[in-house]
């Protein structure tokens, strides 16, 4: 067993990209005396693996310039938004390792101050009342090809448009009522300034203002006033509002803003095998596909938490992809790489099987046990080691024994001799079979001058085993987990839900854990030896513990591509 440690940090160059470029260049040029950023959810679903990037992108420049990262919730949108997610986004964020500190804010808290703005915008003749449906102002809008056309009601007295304003904030109009528009430029080749709506009638609660509003400004209206009110310095978001920056930088230019915030887009985080969206991760827990928000198999943070991914390893993969300018798929393998190089690390070792098959111990005296030393982790002597119990019956893997073994499988076999991990070597003498034919038991014999895994005359048997102990082992579920999708580029051919994978979660009900195993306080990630890491799941009962499979010990992607099966 080689005993290498890995370094404490995986070694890591000082990276840099565009955008911290782009920050670097403002604070040698003294544009700012404070750099400021933000990650600004919107609460209507749980953050996803996209989500970290983004949130790990903007806490870290504020972190290497020395400046304030501000968690601003979106919340403009009450039909959608719930308390329930403000507080798992909170959770989530924290979990990453970031201190938002009392940099806590929310688009609600400036509500009365858009709505002042947007009187501005009226009274400057650049915002107008519109009594077009929703279809009509759609038909208006025109297309990339055809400009579009002005409202009839594009040109209302600065007089009446406040008038009709301030009725639909007094709540004189029902849902799809009235809007409020920009006034700017109906050909525009960017459809984003075709007069695009800032505030919606919505007879809705909101979660924080409660029924104090009955309109809303738009997504659009709300998020650079934000960002201006909150002094951020760099607004950095993903590619798909690239060309609302015009937009923003239109209202930015036409208000009175205490700041000037600049927009920097980059790409989006994707992975093979993945959806990261909220809205089908949502339709996917409401149409009870996953077992929550919190599956094991979601990309949700809460997903990757429940699974048992530290949050060191997502981080450390945000950080490897980097940012960039330019669309990209991440293989899913390589986040589960990052996975397995912090586990590997921190993670303590217990013996576990999953797949039992009893050996009684013919030649070992019954009602005998044996506390064998085992080492907690390899990689790390501070782990120290635990004693664990051996007696004449234990559990083995039914697949470390063949029968009738073929070349290359050198574990148990009738006849042969095998090491016990940290205990005694054994030899299969007897295979036991029931009425079908299948293999039930071995009985097998011990040489007591073996123990602690060395033969005095020096010889070496090919395998290691893991097992654990019949009279001492615990009974638990095990649930192992692969990809939701079959295919690498899910819904590329039609629906996504087509291509959902249907055995992407195996139940395991009866597997045997070592007693310590079986003490893994929930959310805590072990190795299973030889297994793969595994994670005390919230599904755990006093004396019924649940694991989740974390990850497998190898990549097992390369593996699987060369077989064909995940094309
Ligand atoms: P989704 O598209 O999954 O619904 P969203 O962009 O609508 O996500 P928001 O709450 O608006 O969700 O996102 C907050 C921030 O996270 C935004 O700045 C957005 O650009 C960023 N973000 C969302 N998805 C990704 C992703 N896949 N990669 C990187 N950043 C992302
Ligand atoms: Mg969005």
């Amino acid at each position: 067993m080689s005993n290498q440690t890995a370094p404490d940090k995986p070694d890591t160059p000082e990276r840099t990209d565009f955008i911290r470029d782009i920050v670097a260049a403002d604070v040698e040029a003294g544009r700012y005396d404070t750099i400021v950023t933000r990650f600004p959810p919107e609460p209507n679903g749980h953050l996803h693996l996209g989500h970290a990037k983004s949130i790990w992108l903007n806490y870290g420049i504020s972190q290497e310039f020395g400046g304030v990262f501000h968690l601003r919730f979106d919340d403009t949108n009450p039909t959608k938004e719930e308390q329930e997610y403000i507080d798992a986004i909170e959770a989530d964020v924290r979990w990453l390792g970031v201190d938002w500190g009392e940099h806590l804010y929310y688009a609600s808290d400036y509500f009365e101050r858009l709505y002042e703005w947007a009187v501005h915008l009226i009274e400057a003749g650049k915002a107008y009342v519109d009594d077009l449906s929703g279809d009509e102002i759609r038909q208006h809008r025109g297309t990339l090809t055809e400009p579009g056309k002005d409202s009839p009601h594009r040109d209302r007295s600065v007089e009446e448009n406040l008038d009709l304003f301030r009725r639909m904030r007094a709540g004189e109009f029902p849902d799809g009522g009235p809007v409020l528009r920009a006034k700017i430029d109906m050909a525009s080749p960017n459809i984003n300034m075709r007069d695009p709506i800032l505030y919606r009638i919505v007879h809705a609660s909101h979660p924080r203002t409660g029924d104090a509003w009955c309109i809303y400004p738009t997504y659009d209206f709300a998020h650079g006033q934000s960002d201006a009110i909150e002094g951020i310095t760099h607004s950095i978001c993903t590619l798909e509002f690239e060309n609302h920056r015009p937009l923003y930088d239109w209202l930015i230019g036409n208000l009175p803003v205490p700041s000037v915030p600049h927009q920097y887009e980059f790409a989006r985080l994707n992975f093979t095998y993945t959806v990261l969206s909220k809205r089908f991760l949502k339709r996917l827990v409401d149409e009870g596909r996953v077992r929550g928000w919190d599956d094991p198999r979601m990309p949700t943070i809460a997903g990757v938490r429940r699974r048992g991914y530290p949050a060191e390893g997502v981080r450390d993969l945000v950080t490897e992809v980097g940012v960039s300018k330019r669309d990209s798929t991440v293989e899913l393998g390589q986040l589960e790489h990052a996975v397995r190089a912090v586990l590997n690390r921190v993670a303590p070792r217990r013996m576990a099987v999953l797949n039992p098959l009893k050996v009684v111990i013919t030649n070992y005296p019954e009602g005998t046990v044996d506390e064998i030393d085992a080492i907690n982790n390899p990689e790390d002597e501070s782990a120290g080691t635990r004693k664990v119990p051996f007696s004449r019956e234990l559990w083995i893997e039914h697949d470390d024994f063949m029968e009738d073994p073929p070349r290359k499988f050198f574990r148990l076999a009738p006849g042969r001799e095998v090491r016990l991990r940290y205990a005694y070597f054994i030899t299969c003498d007897e295979v036991i079979k029931d009425a079908a034919g299948e293999v039930v038991e071995l009985r097998c014999s011990y040489d007591p001058e073996t123990r602690g895994g060395d033969a005095p005359d020096g010889r070496r048997p090919k395998a290691t085993l893991h097992w654990v102990s019949a009279q001492h082992a615990v009974c638990a579920e095990v649930r192992l987990y692969g990809p939701l999708f079959v295919r690498p580029d899910p819904g590329a051919d039609g629906d996504l839900l087509d291509d959902l994978d249907p055995e992407s979660e195996k139940i395991l009900t009866e597997c045997y854990l070592e007693p310590a195993a079986a003490e893994t306080p929930v959310g805590e990630t072990i190795q299973f030896e030889r297994l793969g890491y595994f994670c005390a799941d919230p599904d755990s009962e006093p004396g019924r513990p649940v694991f989740d499979r974390t990850v497998t010990l190898k990549d097992t992607w390369a593996k699987l591509q060369r077989q064909g099966k995940h094309k």
